[in-house]
């Protein structure tokens, strides 16, 4: 079942099951479904939280819907089951400094975010791109002397080879 299906479908909160309502955003000409009367969590189909992320993308019809309102408090400790397709989401951090943790599903590719997690992640970096680079230079910084060992261990291996195709090429050798 693709998330296309589900468009008009009401869906549970991942976060604390209230039903989810529909607030429709004309700049993107999607519906995102808000735990209004729950945790003030929002859940994104696929492809969707692309047209949000970004500090220049309109959220206002989002903000009117979220003014004035309190929400209850959700334990964001356990795991979440994807309202779609019902998958295991996963908790991605959504910068290096680690402090907006988004569920993803990586059967539909949906995202839940926490109340006022969204704005977090908007105020952190203006564009997509700033944020994938600082997100990369995040992970070669952990993962970085790993690389370079396998480097290391690439190059030594290409120059055995390459020694061994001498000898083969020299000598004549016939396999
Ligand atoms: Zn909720
Ligand atoms: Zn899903």
């Amino acid at each position: 079942m693709s998330s296309e299906d589900n468009k008009d479908e009401i869906i549970q909160c991942p976060a604390c099951g209230k039903p989810m309502i529909k607030v429709y955003m004309p700049d993107q000409g999607v519906n995102l479904d808000v735990c209004i009367n729950g945790c003030g969590g929002i859940f994104f189909d696929n492809r969707e939280f692309d047209k949000f992320n970004e500090q220049h993308e309109d959220i206002s019809p989002l903000e009117k819907v979220f003014e004035n309102k309190s929400f209850n408090k959700v334990d964001d400790s356990y795991d979440r089951i994807c309202p779609i397709c019902g998958w295991k989401m996963v908790k991605n951090y959504s910068s290096s400094s680690h402090d907006v943790q988004i569920d993803e599903c990586y059967g539909c590719g949906g995202k839940f975010l926490d109340y006022s997690e969204l704005d977090k992640f908007r105020s952190q970096y203006a564009t997509d791109k700033e944020r994938s680079e600082d997100v990369l230079k995040e992970l070669y910084k952990t993962a970085g002397i790993e690389l370079d060992a396998y480097n290391t261990n690439y190059e030594n291996r290409m120059k055995k080879t390459n020694v061994l195709y001498k000898l083969i090429v020299n000598h004549h050798l016939k396999f």
